[in-house]
């Protein structure tokens, strides 16, 4: 590759950043990386009637979240900003004006209401209205007008679009990165609006002017942007300007069946399909997001990383970085990507083992600081060593091992009425009396003693075990009970099993 590699991933901050936005993102970024170029962010708020608030600063703490560094955007200017298209606005006029001038663009004039009636009209005929080649000359515009018309309507400021002049019938050729060459028939394009009255161009020209001026060597971009790729190739053309070169991302699919993932899924399915949790501006409503699920972003990047994509080998675990050396951009699938939600269990599950446990202590820390209990930093990290082999989210640890941090406030009725029986009141008194003697309270010196004591006393272990389980964790669950006790102390084991005798005795 000569010139050098830059990049964009280009969103429009109409509500939160969908998981297959995040995808488009990291498969830049990666492309980016791998061949020592730039990743742009720019923000395409030309729209103003579909912005949304917060959606901009939501794209911004996703990429962070994710690990997805951008090299220029707003709020990290480099050379080609503004990064923000409504900062950008007074640039788009002059390039819609040359195209008029080249002859690939025109006004027009039609009102809402004159296109609206051709729309009907077609319909009532059984076909589409196309506004292109095959009917522009009938319709209000620069072609079909008079040069003193047209001035005329300018003049006393009509409102008016400028069109792009698509050819009646060209075959052209287009190479996607993805899916090779493609060829593509003019005949049946409309002529898609580039600019409006209001001084605001639409995605299709603010998008090429922008790529142009930012020097972007690749577009990559979702496939739901095929049907553009005419068009911006033409524009291109028009405007006498190299093209880069495009690749189109598979789509992602619903994890059963067919069909494209869409927003709802995931509410509906159970499964966030956001990086992160959303609340609706205007409704209120909340989604549910990656990260407030307690998905580490390593298990995100890697399940996105094989949406779509594979390494061609067997190797299923990739951090970033891994991702930067092995990703290649012909390897990326044509067809659709089935999302499955039970794979990014599993990575994250890989991903929980391998962690450290210093940072895992500290979300654990964060959970005990909401719950309000508190504990020192050294104990939770003795938890987290000593239950993080069995979770896959953090908040399992707190679910299987709350009893490190709070005595159990209810049995369960089952257990109790099984271990707690004539006599085990009696019992766990002595067990109470031995435990205020016992001097070393290490588990394994604990278990010495205990042991011994059952054995010296000729009752079975269950008899003293499951009540004794019972008393300090309130269900038959947990790791090793001398571990538990050891990790609670004297006072809190002889406190509990206290309690247990008046509550079940
Ligand atoms: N603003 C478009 C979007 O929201 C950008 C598409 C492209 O990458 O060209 O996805």
């Amino acid at each position: 590759m000569s010139a050098k590699v830059r990049v964009r991933f280009a969103p429009s901050p109409t509500g939160p950043l969908h998981i297959g936005g995040v995808r488009t993102a990291l498969y830049n970024y990666l492309f980016a990386k791998k061949h020592k170029g730039d990743f742009v962010l720019r923000i395409e708020d030309t729209d103003q009637n579909r912005y949304v608030e917060g959606a901009e600063n939501y794209i911004i703490e996703s990429l962070e979240w994710c690990g997805i560094a951008f090299d220029e955007g707003p709020g990290k200017e480099g050379d080609y900003g503004p990064y923000r298209q409504s900062e950008r606005k007074d640039m788009y006029r002059k390039y819609a004006e040359q195209l008029i001038k080249s002859d690939h663009a025109y006004y027009a004039f039609d009102t809402a209401d004159e296109l609206d009636a051709h729309r009907k009209d077609h319909e009532e005929r059984g076909k589409t209205f196309i506004y292109n080649w095959h009917n522009r000359e009938k319709l209000q515009n620069s072609l079909s007008l008079s040069e003193d018309e047209v001035r005329e309507k300018l003049d006393a400021d009509e409102n008016y679009v400028i069109r792009f002049k698509s050819p009646k019938d060209e075959k052209l050729h287009i190479k996607d990165e993805i899916r090779g060459d493609m060829e593509i028939d003019t005949s049946t394009l409309d002529d898609k609006v580039l600019f409006k009255s209001d001084g605001m161009p639409t995605y299709h020209l603010a998008n090429i002017v922008d790529d142009h001026l930012m020097q972007i060597s690749h577009v990559i971009r979702g496939e739901e942007w095929l049907p553009s790729l005419a068009l911006h190739f033409m524009l291109y053309r028009g405007f006498g300007w190299d093209a880069p070169k495009f690749a189109h991302l598979p789509l992602i699919l619903k994890p059963q069946g067919k069909g494209k993932l869409s927003k709802r899924d995931g509410d509906k399915l159970g499964f966030p399909v956001f990086p992160l949790e959303w609340k609706d501006p205007s409704s209120g409503e909340i989604s549910t997001g990656y990260r407030e699920d307690g998905y580490f972003p390593e298990a995100v990047i890697n399940m996105l990383a094989f949406l779509g994509w594979n390494p061609g080998t067997e190797q299923e675990f990739f951090k970033l970085d891994e991702l930067v050396k092995a990703f290649e951009i012909s390897r990326v699938h044509k067809g659709g990507a089935k999302f499955d939600p039970e794979k990014t269990k599993w990575f994250q599950q890989h991903y929980m083992h391998e962690a450290d446990e210093k940072p895992v202590a500290e979300k654990l820390e964060y959970i005990l600081q909401k719950k309000e209990i508190k504990a020192s930093s050294a104990y939770v990290l003795e938890v987290v060593k000593l239950m993080k082999e069995r979770a896959v989210f953090v908040n399992d640890i707190w679910e299987q091992g709350y009893f490190f941090f709070v005595a159990p406030t209810s049995y369960d009725p089952k257990n109790a009425k099984k271990s707690w029986k004539e006599g085990t009141s009696e019992i766990m008194q002595e067990l109470i009396d031995l435990l205020k003697e016992q001097q070393d309270f290490e588990a394994e010196a604990l278990q010495v003693r205990v042991k011994t004591w059952i054995e010296e006393k000729g009752i079975g272990f269950g008899k003293v075990m499951q009540p004794f389980r019972l008393a300090l964790v309130g269900a038959m669950q947990g790791p090793d009970l001398y571990v538990i006790a050891a990790m609670i102390g004297k006072e809190e084991t002889i406190s509990r099993l206290q309690n247990a005798i008046n509550t079940l005795g």
